[in-house]
């Protein structure tokens, strides 16, 4: 293969989708893997609905996912001056015409087509204007779109490196508008001297550009532009099968970050919605993704979103594929970054993380890297280790009336009297004590543990308390004991 060009090409108009970030990895994967590059172009020729805090966005997510580009990003507001040579070179040659046509009059043929049900395409009437009669309008300031001349009853035949071998009757789209009456060019026009111009060898988008693909190749036979080649991308579906959308949850790459997912676990997800590798290895490196990537593997069928999925990759990222201090500084960071976000009670928890010094936080990581799937969850998970002074769960107070607040008490005393004993006390320690206050006051080792994880935490379940009592310490499990004592009275 000569030297591989591809571009990722969003429109500002809203966050990275994760459709979009499918499409900007892949293009991104294909070029690395053939030693090519990658164009960053953003599409802001509609200028209402374009916005520079999302393209602001949109460049910032590309990065956090640990995609780099090569050229750009290209700006197409600022390029107008080069569409517009094309636009007259159009023009000039005969495969372009203004129209004069106003909105009323294509209203009312739209209607009528609608009526006798027929789709609707325009029906040329300003195809054939005379030179005089386009001097006239054009000196009295009639508004005009220009729209390009398409040849009749062509059929466009092409290879879609995904879809295969594809047809389009051109009859069923007629005379395209190429420039809008107040002068800004229109995506299918621009994307083609952008591509052309900037070397593009593949253009790897979504399947909802397929049906734009004649008119581009329209437009390339016309410009004498070689043409690229053309992968579409299968839609993304929700687990229902009907199209990923908001109804679906979060389909934004930001919520994702805020959500407390890694870059790595969501590119990698993201790489094999549509695409396998061949060797079936499922947690790969953005390395190891440009290795194996290519279009060939793509499947041109349907990819289903499955978030719980992302959820367990992500937890696979946070057990095994981290290392310690690395996921210690990401769960620091998230919390400095969207801390705010979290509901009153972690932000309690975070607030209290932030304070400790890291050598802690990675110790505390270290005992519960297991049971968090998400940077989100690790305050909920960790609240143990950070808050001593903790309400009581309405699952614990229920659990205290079923054993007794007495049985509670003398447990808890008994065992803070061998606490106070002991030179030390961790988890080691911990253990014997509380299988020795079972055997001295008769009672179910379980239900011992089950009272003193209450004492120690106010909660029924989580972490194990001997884990607990190691990172903590004699003088947190002191504190903690005396204060339940307090709270039974
Ligand atoms: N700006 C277009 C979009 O965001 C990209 C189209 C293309 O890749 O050709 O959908």
């Amino acid at each position: 293969m000569g030297k591989v060009k591809t571009r990722f090409a969003p429109s500002p108009t809203g966050w990275l989708h994760l459709g979009n970030a499918r499409t900007a990895i892949f293009s991104y994967l294909f070029a690395k893997h053939h030693g090519g590059r990658l164009v960053l172009r953003i599409e802001d020729t509609d200028r209402e609905r374009s916005k520079k805090e999302f393209e602001t966005a949109i460049i910032e997510d590309l990065k956090w996912l640990g995609i780099d580009w090569d050229e750009g990003p290209y700006r197409q507001s600022e390029r107008f001056e080069i569409y517009k040579k094309y636009v007259d070179l159009l023009l000039e040659k005969g495969y372009a015409y203004r129209c004069f046509c106003t909105q009323e009059e294509l209203e009312a043929e739209r209607e009528k087509a609608k009526k006798e049900g027929r789709p609707y395409r325009y029906n040329g009437k300003c195809r054939h204007l005379s030179k005089e009669e386009i001097e006239k309008n054009l000196k009295e300031g009639k508004p005009y779109t220009i729209r390009f001349k398409v040849p009749d009853g062509r059929e466009i035949v092409f290879n879609d490196l995904i879809k295969g071998e594809v047809r389009f009757n051109v009859n069923d789209f007629g005379d395209f508008v190429i420039v809008r009456s107040d002068g800004s060019p229109v995506y299918n026009f621009v994307v083609v001297i952008d591509d052309a111009i900037m070397g593009i060898t593949h253009v790897i988008r979504g399947e909802d550009h397929l049906s734009n693909t004649p008119k581009q190749i329209l437009l390339y036979e016309a410009l004498g532009f070689p043409i690229p080649k053309f992968a579409h991308l299968p839609i993304i579906l929700g687990e229902d099968r009907s199209k990923l959308s908001k109804r679906h949850g979060a389909v934004s790459v930001r919520q994702y970050r805020i959500d407390g997912y890694l870059p790595e676990a969501l590119l990698n997800f993201l790489s094999l919605l549509g695409w396998y590798p061949k060797d079936g290895k499922e947690i790969l490196s953005k390395e190891e993704l440009i290795e194996r990537f290519d279009l060939e593997d793509i499947h041109n069928a349907p990819a289903v979103f499955n978030r719980e999925k992302l959820h367990w990759m992500n937890g696979v990222y946070i057990r095994e594929v981290l290392d310690l201090d690395d996921l210690t500084q990401r769960v620091i960071n998230y919390l400095k970054q969207y801390g705010e976000k979290l509901s009153p009670e972690d932000q309690k928890v975070a607030k209290e993380i932030l304070k400790k010094p890291f050598g802690y936080v990675k110790e505390v990581v270290s005992k519960v890297r297991d049971s968090f799937f998400t940077l989100k969850e690790f305050p909920q998970r960790a609240k143990p280790f950070f808050l001593e002074e903790y309400t009581l769960s309405p699952e614990a107070e229920k659990q205290i009336e079923k054993a007794t607040p007495e049985v509670a008490k003398n447990i808890t005393q008994l065992f803070l009297e061998k606490v106070k004993k002991a030179e030390t006390f961790g988890g080691e320690e911990f253990k014997k004590a509380a299988k020795e206050v079972s055997k001295e006051l008769k009672l179910k080792p379980g239900m011992v543990f089950k009272t003193l994880r209450i004492a120690l935490t106010g909660e029924t379940q989580g972490v194990g308390l001997d884990l607990l009592a190691d990172v903590v310490g004699k003088d947190s499990v002191i504190k903690r004991l005396e204060r339940f004592l307090t709270l039974l009275k």
